[in-house]
């Protein structure tokens, strides 16, 4: 009976949601007439089961198992009518930041997005492994949430954007849009208006999105800089990052300003120093480049103007530099495309700022674009490499999870013959080249367990080889000589 999924859902709501005594009246009738119920539920709910719950997912199932018309708005708007007003929750964690810790506030935040279904249940359901790559290591994830920015717009129709202020609450046109149980709390950084929220993707933990009040276009200069060390200094836990100003080469939403934040060590936080740099105008600030899969410098420093001005040169610089003996053309007559992807952390008041160069430039000979994935590495992954990639988080998706299951049960057996399997399995066919691989090195007869590490290991080189791909100053005699050019271009020394 409905009727009963309601009191179970105010109990839920009491439980985990800080639904208050006083509101269960006005919120219970509300659900009375959007269920269609004439009359609530007078007797008993198992209590103890509610209470043990760590998220949504088993009072969702019930509700949709009762009532197969209720779409995934539908259950959005149910959580929110249960959820605090965006009011009380940004009191809330105004009230856990100053009287507690900053640490403690993002956590509240994060924890309400899940009991209310704004973060979902499929967040659990990743496979991940840890590649041991040759110059470190780094994560392999196959993403069982949607795709990031799935949605594209053609026009500014409100909202303008999915990641627009005026999405809080809003019911939506169709499933992608849902944002009724969505809650933001606003910051002032830089003297700006910004707003924190969760993000649905849950990309990594407390991943959460900074995002401009305005609807304004993505940059990448100085100022994208002073704002993450200013939010380093209210969140000190996180780290804060963002994608370049170019299309191709990170986010998909290039029209609303914002960040990527989260209470993680990602790979590229314990990547060893290949060259220590020096400006001698800023001694107060080291410099280095990193040996890591993607050209990446770091910048240290206890002076946050400092690592601005450092920043500011080096995005300056890269914008505009080009070297023909590596390919790198910034810009011409039709669009810019060489920007920098950025990354900072704060640790015992020294901050520290990872610059990644990017260009998304396209010829004929590398369609994906010269820096980027090439064609015959399209079969596992065939997205944008953003700055989670370039940082050692290598999102893989969803389809993987089968067809690596498939790869493993060819690698496992004499009885598969592989254009038998590529004919049963069309999304096998992008995969001959990496089966043929597997074959050729480890032959067949494994068990279905050691098959699967093989596959997940080849997949790992794979990642590893777009990653490099990716990097501007390639792991090779000109690569490097190309390096040290645009380390002189900066007049930077080598200590
Ligand atoms: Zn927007």
């Amino acid at each position: 009976m409905l009727s009963i999924t309601v009191e179970k859902l105010i109990y839920y709501g009491k439980c985990h949601l800080d639904l208050m005594m006083e509101d269960e009246m006005y919120v219970r009738n509300i659900l009375l007439h959007f269920l269609n119920i004439d009359e609530p539920y007078d007797g008993e709910i198992d209590k103890e089961s509610i209470e043990n719950m760590t998220s949504p997912i088993d009072i969702i199932k019930e509700l949709k198992s009762l009532n197969d018309k209720l779409s995934d708005n539908d259950i959005d708007f149910i959580f929110s009518l249960l959820t605090p007003r965006p009011k009380e929750i940004i009191m809330k964690f105004n009230d856990i930041y100053e009287s507690q810790n900053p640490s403690d506030a993002i956590e509240y935040l994060y924890n309400l997005s899940i009991y209310n279904n704004y973060i979902k249940e499929e967040r659990n359901k990743n496979i991940e492994w840890v590649f041991e790559g040759d110059i470190s290591n780094f994560l392999v994830s196959i993403n069982m949430m949607k795709t990031e920015n799935t949605r594209k717009k053609d026009d500014e129709s409100y909202p303008k954007c999915e990641l627009c202020s005026s999405n809080v609450g809003y019911y939506g046109k169709n499933n992608d849009d849902s944002k009724s149980n969505l809650r933001i709390v606003p910051l002032n950084i830089m003297n700006e208006e910004w707003f924190l929220e969760p993000s649905a993707y849950a990309h990594y933990n407390k991943h959460m999105l900074l995002v401009s009040k305005e609807h304004t276009s993505v940059y990448t200069n100085k100022k994208t800089i002073e704002i993450e060390l200013d939010f380093l200094d209210k969140f000190p836990h996180l780290f804060i990052g963002a994608n370049p100003d170019i299309e191709r080469v990170g986010t998909k939403n290039l029209n609303h300003m914002h960040f990527e934040c989260g209470d993680d060590t990602l790979p590229i936080m314990n990547a060893k120093i290949r060259y220590n740099l020096k400006k001698k105008e800023i001694p107060d600030s080291e410099i280095s480049y990193l040996d890591w899969y993607t050209s990446c410098f770091m910048i240290k420093s206890r002076n946050k103007n400092s690592i601005a001005t450092l920043a500011e040169l080096f995005i300056q610089s890269f914008d505009n530099y080009d070297d023909d003996s590596i390919n790198l053309t910034s810009k011409d007559d039709k669009a810019k495309y060489s920007s920098v992807a950025t990354l900072a952390i704060k640790t015992d008041d020294i901050y520290i700022l990872y610059l990644i160069p990017r260009n998304n430039r396209i010829i004929s000979a590398y369609p994906n674009g010269i820096f980027n994935t090439r064609n015959e590495n399209t079969n596992i992954k065939d997205d944008y490499i953003s700055l989670k990639e370039s940082c050692g988080l290598f999102f893989l998706p969803s389809r993987l999870n089968e067809e690596i299951m498939l790869i493993g049960d060819i690698i496992s057996t004499n009885y598969y013959s592989i254009s038998d399997m590529i004919s049963k399995n069309n999304s096998l066919e992008k995969h001959l080249q990496l089966i043929n691989n597997l074959l050729l090195k480890y032959g067949r007869k494994k068990s279905k367990e050691t098959a699967l590490e093989l596959v997940k290991y080849e997949i790992g080189k794979l990642c590893e080889k777009i990653l490099s791909n990716t990097s501007i100053f390639k792991d090779t005699i000109d690569g490097q000589i190309a390096l040290f050019k645009f380390i002189d271009s900066l007049m930077l020394e080598v200590k």
